[in-house]
């Protein structure tokens, strides 16, 4: 039907009662559904209320409207609209970046979400399919209390973080969600998500967003936004995790180097037979980072604090220089790490992108001088077993994968963000699935 207004694309829908649907019946009584759609972008919040008053006006029994997001933030906007408003409402920001808000309505009183029935097949940008919003997100346990998590990038969608996370949280019944953020702004983005305003709502708060993972490129810039840094984070010079303390401040820290160097030394007690003395395994070993990117530098910090001596090996040898300097070690340029022997027994970690898909045949360092090493770390993790890991293995080292180092921070992730005891052995089966 045709109402004549402006800009505005007013269709009517017969929304037909459900459980009619589901018993056969015919409707007792059809219901108006009058929408927007705004390709372009997501207003201002007054010009919201208005849409959404001018819709009520027109006679709606339930509102429907959908916006575009040019931010992530875009969507904190319409939360709000939500959450205050008096008649049924949909709302959905279209794209990427408006991800959230077909997720979380349940959470903000939201009328109804939509879902494909087959990826790629989305009648609006941003669409998941069904069997990501019930069996990803969990999205039929969603409650308004439900606590937000999510792992904050860009890119971001590839990441499997949400998958596990989910499945944890629902295997222990814990009131939370984990989602996809695509932020390009993560300052903002914080200061959005920290202040939503939420007048007369007890059950709705900023506080429920509750912990967040980042990835490349904010973790330097998230550092920032933190009200209190873990000192080793503070030393690293970034965070990959953001906990919401229960005052409202933000607290980051890196489980980086905790899952890296867990894992070595898990590694190096098994070869020990479990023979463990006192300290760590690492203690006294030389151990050889390449790479001093975010990584490196997680790697460099985690090896110095466990007593290690610490070598950087990177492509660009003032970077190695500079880090080396920070955490009192040696320095190489790349090029020169072959014919680097001093001692046997030493210890090796690639924190560069060298192997990765689809560069599979790339390796750091020939397998000749790998013979010096009785352990090899690759924090590269498509593939799971890289050419470097595989040299190493032939050449008698042990090896961790970038797998179990990225399976390692995220067990300290979760306990952080539930407090509760992470699940080790499900995030094992759900990593190599
Ligand atoms: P980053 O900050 O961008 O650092 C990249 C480092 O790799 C720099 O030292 C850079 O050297 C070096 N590099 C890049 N391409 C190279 C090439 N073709 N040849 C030689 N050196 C090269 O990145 P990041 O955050 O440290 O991440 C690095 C890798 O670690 C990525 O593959 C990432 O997926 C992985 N990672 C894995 C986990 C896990 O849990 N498994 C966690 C974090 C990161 P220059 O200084 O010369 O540019």
């Amino acid at each position: 039907m045709e109402l004549g207004a402006d800009h505005i694309d007013i269709e009517l829908k017969a929304a037909h009662e459900f459980n009619n649907f589901l018993h056969g019946n015919k409707p007792g009584k059809c219901k108006v559904i009058i929408s927007s759609h705004n390709y372009d972008s997501t207003p201002p919040i007054e010009d919201l209320g208005n849409l959404v008053a001018r819709i009520q006006a027109a006679g709606a029994d339930i509102i429907k409207f959908a916006t575009t997001a040019l931010d992530i933030t875009d969507v904190a906007r319409v939360f709000q609209i939500t959450v205050h408003s008096q008649v049924p409402i949909i709302a959905m920001v279209m794209g990427e970046r408006g991800l959230m808000s077909r997720i979380l309505c349940p959470k903000f009183g939201g009328y109804l979400t939509f879902g494909s029935l087959e990826a790629g097949q989305v009648s609006a940008p941003g669409q998941p399919t069904i069997e990501e919003l019930v069996n990803l997100y969990n999205f039929r346990l969603l409650e308004p209390d439900t606590k937000v998590f999510g792992i904050i990038g860009n890119p971001v969608s590839h990441s499997k973080s949400p998958k596990l996370y989910n499945e944890a949280f629902k295997s222990v019944g814990f009131n939370g969600v984990y989602l996809h953020l695509l932020v390009d702004d993560v300052q903002k983005f914080f200061r959005t998500y920290s202040s939503m305003d939420f007048a007369g709502f007890r059950t709705y708060s900023s506080m429920d967003f509750a912990g967040f993972s980042v990835t490349i490129p904010h973790k330097e810039a998230a550092l920032a936004c933190c009200d209190e840094v873990d000192p080793v984070a503070k030393s690293i010079g970034a965070v990959n995790c953001v906990v919401r303390r229960p005052d409202g401040k933000l607290f980051g820290c890196n489980t980086d180097y905790v899952g890296a160097i867990s894992s070595i030394e898990d590694g190096l007690l098994g070869s020990q037979n479990g023979s463990t003395g006192t300290g760590s395994p690492l203690a006294g070993k030389l151990f050889v980072v390449i790479g001093a990117g975010g990584a490196g530098k997680a790697l460099a910090y985690g090896a110095k604090e466990k007593g290690a001596r610490v070598l950087i090996a990177n492509r660009t040898y003032d970077r190695a220089r500079e880090l080396a300097d920070l955490v009192g070690g040696q320095a190489l340029s790349l090029a020169e790490l072959d014919n680097f022997r001093p001692e046997k027994g030493m210890i090796l970690a690639n924190t560069t992108s060298i192997g990765m898909h689809p560069k599979v045949n790339e390796t750091p360092i020939s397998k000749e001088a790998l013979a010096n090493y009785m352990l090899v770390l690759n924090a590269v993790y498509t593939p799971k077993i890289t050419r470097l890991l595989r040299e190493a293995a032939e050449s008698g080292a042990q090896i961790v994968t970038g797998v179990d180092m990225f399976i390692g921070q995220a067990y300290e992730q979760y306990e952080r963000f539930t407090g509760l005891p992470a699940p080790k052995e499900q995030f094992k089966k759900i990593m190599e699935n």
